[in-house]
């Protein structure tokens, strides 16, 4: 892949969700949701001739990916190793063969972070799931970004980035290449904490969703403290997906108090704009009474219908949204972005309201 800057990586990133989106919510199939992609990319005409090359590699590699993982084209027995492979591109036990074959030649200096990136990667061998072993030399333009409840978080740019592709004949993998990167400690780390960080790690490397934000590896700064490498979304999306999930998690300052608050009904603040629907579930789900909360698969058929919804408009409509939004350069998604909840900044200072109502 050629190089990119940070902000050309970002908005090609923006680009290749929305058109991605649009295609899964209006086709019924796979073979018809590729299609769809690519007609999608060919009508996009302020696009350069390299970036919708590289949004179409992209797409390929996320889609070769989708079907080995969830198995859903026939299998083929690899001519290499006699396995059964998913992909004519890759195969994950001749991927596995080969990260065995690197086991002596990277070390973290501590044996059970070894063994735990080992198990890792036998559990998955799929590019972008592949957890690694990263050498701090590794990163640059390194800068503190956030500290949340519980980790300091600071942004970077990696520059051989993650394990995006296998090149079978070659036997080597192809990399990201300078890829804006979290990274993200726990603070205080001991060995319970040091326990979360596998925790969140080996969850990336079984779930296996390229919904999640990638987590590619553990690398360790020059004075011994241990970083989790996470993928990341532009700086804006960033700071708002941190201000939701890490900063603002106020509801008390220990785990008893948080308990507490809980029982007392305490619960994050539900916006007035957000939509009736929308209000009444996340009711249901904060209900006290387990028997009421929905189950997954109602939250799934809720979030699909929505989706759905967001991105209804006909072909052209949706191909004239997003040129315009590319031309100008401003911050899209264009069917997100009428969702004024998803924009929200967060300030958590229902607390307090909270439990001076109950207290009174
Ligand atoms: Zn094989």
């Amino acid at each position: 892949m050629e190089q990119k800057q940070t902000s050309e990586f970002n908005f090609m990133n923006k680009v290749h969700y929305e058109l991605k989106r649009y295609s899964e919510f209006n086709t019924s199939n796979r073979e018809a949701y590729q299609n769809m992609y690519f007609l999608l990319l060919s009508k996009i005409d302020i696009l350069k001739k390299n970036d919708k090359q590289f949004c179409k590699n992209r797409f390929i590699r996320e889609f070769d990916r989708y079907n080995i993982i969830s198995k859903c084209v026939e299998p083929m027995k690899c001519n290499k190793c006699g396995s059964e492979r998913y992909s004519k591109k890759l195969c994950s036990n001749c991927i596995l063969q080969y990260l065995r074959s690197l086991f002596d030649s990277w070390t973290s200096e501590d044996d059970e972070l070894d063994k735990f990136i080992q198990e890792c990667q036998t559990i998955s061998s799929l590019p972008r799931f592949i957890l690694e072993w990263v050498s701090y030399e590794q990163f640059k333009e390194i800068e503190y970004f956030a500290e949340g409840g519980f980790s300091y978080i600071y942004t970077a740019i990696w520059t051989r980035g993650s394990i995006d592709d296998w090149d079978e004949e070659k036997e080597k993998f192809i990399y990201m290449e300078n890829q804006p990167v979290v990274l993200k400690t726990l603070k205080g780390l001991n060995g319970k904490e040091l326990q979360k960080i596998y925790n969140e790690a080996m969850n990336h490397c079984i779930i296996q969703s390229d919904f999640l934000v990638g987590c590619y590896g553990i690398t360790k700064d020059f004075q011994g403290n241990y970083f989790m490498v996470l993928g990341r979304y532009s700086e804006e999306s960033l700071r708002k997906h941190l201000e939701r999930n890490h900063l603002n998690f106020d509801y008390g300052h220990d785990d008893a108090n948080l308990v507490v608050n809980i029982l007392n009904g305490v619960r994050p603040p539900i916006f007035p704009e957000m939509p009736p629907d929308f209000r009444k579930l996340l009711d249901r789900c904060w209900n006290r009474d387990p028997s009421i909360r929905p189950n997954i698969k109602e939250l799934f058929s809720f979030s699909i219908k929505k989706l759905k919804d967001y991105y209804k408009d006909d072909m052209e409509s949706f191909i004239q949204s997003l040129s315009s939004q590319c031309a100008t350069g401003e911050e899209f998604s264009p069917h997100l972005r009428q969702v004024p909840y998803l924009q929200q900044t967060n300030s958590y200072v229902h607390t307090s309201k909270v439990i001076s109502a109950i207290n009174n």
